[in-house]
């Protein structure tokens, strides 16, 4: 069996070389114990191929959660699932509200402004804003969606609204913890593919229930239908939602996941998100991390205007910085 510095070695070497790493390679690396040396060694390959495809470039993701509302889906993770009572008392950002945070986050060198929803929110609404953000708010900033299902006609419509890039995955255990049919996500993300939105795609949300395998075909999912981000994100357990009381990742585990994705996809996803962000996900590769605010599905904190758990552009900035990579910018 071949050793697991000579496997990172020439999963390094493929990623230089512009090759997405094989199935079999991914899993193999993902078995890795994410406490060992050989680990460290893994983070380390990855954050040199960091250095190599993004420039040492760090950027940041603001998702701004527009309407805290319980939603019907039920997702067995999310906060804002309807028959879990979280949600007690709905309400939606204004568009001036949007605007404020969008400026600010702008100022603070945020690269992509993210309008989240949840699923069932009014596509017509949400382009509505688009343009109003993008006629008030100046920057060198791009607009991404992440919303519910659409067609090629509403992506060609979010296009032209000012959205440029779009947030979109088929998530672990799709169909299992989501009443979805993961084959509509898929034709999502079809439409997706024929319109000219950049796609982002994470592995999420990853908890410790999950193999290797259901990670890597996550993985290979993203890549498939040309996502140019990809990362990973964990689930965070949200109690009172029906996995709220199986444990998360350890921040170990979930570096070592980015680090296996900056690997695995070398320059054809140049850019690697992780959330929750940690120093040591950035120390193993990543390049992207992300600020929330608004309503969270990870949290039962309702709709806030501060930042999630208190991450926010200055403390990224400096476990940026502290990981060797320049201060966050929203300069391609
Ligand atoms: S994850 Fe999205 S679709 Fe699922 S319950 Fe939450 S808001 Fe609804």
């Amino acid at each position: 069996m071949e050793n697991h510095s000579t496997l990172i070695s020439r999963a390094k070497e493929s990623a230089l070389s512009g090759k997405i790493l094989d199935k079999r390679d991914v899993m193999a690396l993902l078995e890795i114990d994410p406490n060992s040396d050989a680990c460290k060694e893994l983070g380390q390959a990855a954050r040199y191929v960091a250095a190599k495809v993004c420039n040492n470039k760090a950027y940041l993701w603001a998702a701004i959660g527009i309407d805290y509302r319980a939603c019907p889906m039920n997702c067995d993770y999310c906060s804002l699932g309807e028959s879990w009572g979280l949600v007690r008392n709905e309400s939606e950002l204004t568009e001036d509200e949007v605007i404020q945070m969008a400026e600010k986050y702008v100022h603070e060198g945020v690269k992509w402004i993210v309008l989240r929803t949840t699923q069932f929110y009014s596509f017509e609404k949400l382009m509505d804003l688009a343009r109003k953000i993008k006629s008030v708010v100046a920057g060198n900033y791009q607009l991404v969606a992440n919303a519910g299902e659409f067609n090629e006609s509403t992506a060609n419509k979010l296009v032209d609204a000012g959205f440029e890039y779009i947030y979109h995955t088929v998530r672990l255990r799709e169909g299992i913890n989501t009443k979805f049919d993961p084959e509509e996500r898929k034709k999502t993300l079809k439409a997706i593919q024929r319109s000219s939105l950049n796609l982002v795609s994470l592995i999420e949300p990853i908890g410790v229930e999950h193999s290797n395998e259901e990670i890597a075909d996550s993985f290979f999912n993203a890549i498939k239908y040309g996502a140019v981000v990809t990362g990973a994100m964990a689930r965070v357990p949200v109690k009172g939602t029906p996995l709220g009381e199986l444990p998360g990742l350890s921040n170990q585990r979930l570096a070592q996941i980015i680090a296996v994705s900056r690997l695995a996809a070398g320059v054809h996803a140049p850019d690697i998100c992780v959330h929750p962000a940690s120093e040591l996900a950035i120390a193993w590769g990543a390049n992207v991390a992300v600020v929330e605010s608004g309503s969270i599905p990870r949290d039962t904190c309702c709709s806030s205007k501060e930042v999630w758990n208190g991450f926010d552009p200055e403390t990224a900035q400096k476990w940026f910085h502290a990981g060797g990579y320049e201060a966050i910018s929203n300069e391609d």
